[in-house]
């Protein structure tokens, strides 16, 4: 078949959001240019979720063991080497970036290390450490993310005023350690440096630990954390954070008294902020809001063309969330949902239509079934219209249903279920329909895209 050349969409962070986009876009048969400034990833598998839960597990293992004689198990001299956990952390971490790696090999994304900023709405300029690249792009998905927020006035110097990045890899335990924001960075670390033996005090502006949580959740964990003889202070003020030699001092208003905290280090974890600096919005006129970029139910921004997903635009910033908006902004480009029109014959579709597919230069074939050859559509004096599907050529899965006819707006649920599992021609011919039905169309005239149709001219 002749294809013009495909889709190109450029795809920019490669975080848990804009990795996942990638992926499910090329398995549609877009044309996909990631452009990452670091390791793919993004904080979650870089110096989130995945390297911080490698952590976790070992201050866990290092607890039980300790607790072992109450369950009849003994060990002497229980300890841990700290870099050799951060070691086994970052190991995992890079495990698991590698295989994003090989994902982007898989799929055939195509993957440019380097800053990306939007020239025009089809135009993405990227500033790689040798050169910089024009991209021309038919769509562009921006998920750059979010980073740590700074208190103001207060800079980190990520040595002793740092943030959760360099909390991941200290070198040595704090022998005093403030975590400034009860959320759920700041816990976390907070439950971590004090099972190995950090002295711990937690400082939150609001009334509560873990204040988006239920009360009686978050009282249940903050008895649990002063037990184990971390300090929490809520209502908290802190007014400055300042670095003195090789300690840090936080002076701080709580319950009305005015404190001052010595501390080997102090941990900034009050929430994160949008990375839209130096990307061209502004040049563009993409809508933003106070927590990032603004986008419609279907993850487009102010501009046509141009998509926005995952912690970029405001909460709740979660990885999982990033993806799940990936695979929807990419599956709205490709008109995965379905459409019925209740006029007589029925309309109904999912996916791609040719023409969409032509413009897209997604390679596909036909399977195609008319229902003057069904027997209960002949039955019902019903014969005008036809199932017609598309299936992707590479990976073979289907990739638009159209059906007009018969009980289209009831029939075409089975074919949105198909492009969502990615069904073959062959599995969904291969799957018994019910005789007399419809629904023998669908599986008629998947056979019929491999050749195996058996009623019908
Ligand atoms: P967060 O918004 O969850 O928590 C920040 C906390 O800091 C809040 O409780 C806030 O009241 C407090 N705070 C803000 N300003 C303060 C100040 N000046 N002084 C004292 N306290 C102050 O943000 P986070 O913990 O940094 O995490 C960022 C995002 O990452 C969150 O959306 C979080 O849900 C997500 N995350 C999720 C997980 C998980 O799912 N397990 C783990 C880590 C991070």
């Amino acid at each position: 078949m002749k294809s013009a050349s495909r889709t190109n969409l450029v795809v920019i962070g490669a975080g848990p959001g804009g990795y996942v986009a990638a992926i499910r876009a090329s398995q549609l048969g877009m044309k996909v240019t990631m452009v990452e400034k670091d390791r793919p990833g993004g904080l979650c598998l870089n110096w989130g979720c995945i390297p911080s839960k490698a952590l976790l597990k070992s201050a866990e293992m290092y607890e039980e063991l300790k607790k072992g004689a109450a369950f009849g198990i003994t060990a002497e001299k229980i300890g841990f080497d700290l870099s050799a956990i951060v070691d086994r952390s970052r190991g995992i971490s890079e495990r698991i970036v590698s295989g994003v790696e090989y994902l982007f090999k898989k799929y055939s994304v195509q993957s440019i290390k380097g800053v990306a900023r939007l020239v025009s709405p089809k135009k993405v300029e990227v500033a790689t450490a040798q050169e910089t690249l024009s991209l021309s792009a038919d769509l562009i998905v921006i998920a750059t993310g979010t980073r740590p927020r700074d208190l103001p006035g207060m800079a980190r110097d990520g040595e002793r005023i740092i943030s959760s990045k360099e909390a991941l890899v200290l070198k040595t335990l704090p022998k005093r350690l403030v975590v400034i924001g009860a959320g759920a960075i700041g816990m976390e670390f907070a439950y971590f440096y004090s099972c190995l033996g950090s002295e711990v005090t937690i400082l939150e502006a609001l009334p509560r630990a873990l204040p988006i949580e239920d009360d009686e959740v978050s009282d249940i964990v903050a008895k649990s954390f002063k037990r184990r003889g971390l300090q929490i202070d809520t209502d908290a003020r802190v007014a400055s954070v300042a670095r003195k030699k090789e300690e840090v001092e936080i002076q701080y208003e709580a319950s009305g008294a005015k404190k001052i905290l010595k501390v080997d280090i102090a941990l900034v974890a009050v929430g994160v902020t949008a990375n839209t600096d130096g990307l061209g919005l502004e040049t563009l006129g993409i809508k933003t809001h106070k927590n990032g970029i603004a986008v419609d139910e279907h993850l487009q921004t102010s501009v046509p063309g141009v998509y926005a997903i995952g912690d970029v635009i405001g909460p709740p910033w979660l990885a999982h969330v990033a993806s799940a908006e990936g695979v929807h902004a990419v599956e709205h480009i490709a008109g995965l949902n379905p459409r019925v029109i209740n006029c007589k014959p029925e309309v109904a579709s999912v996916g791609l239509n040719e023409r969409k597919a032509k413009e897209m230069g997604v390679e596909y074939t036909i399977g195609r079934f008319q229902f003057r050859a069904s027997g209960r559509a002949l039955a019902a004096g019903d014969t005008d219209g036809m199932v017609k599907l598309l299936f992707e050529k590479k990976y073979g899965g289907l990739i638009g249903a159209h059906i007009v006819g018969g009980e289209a707006t009831e029939m075409i649920h089975e074919l949105a279920l198909a492009i969502n599992l990615e069904a073959t021609a062959e599995e969904i011919g291969k799957t018994v329909h019910a005789h007399p039905t419809y629904g023998e169309s669908v599986m008629e005239a998947a056979l019929d895209a491999i050749g195996e149709r058996i009623h019908g001219a």
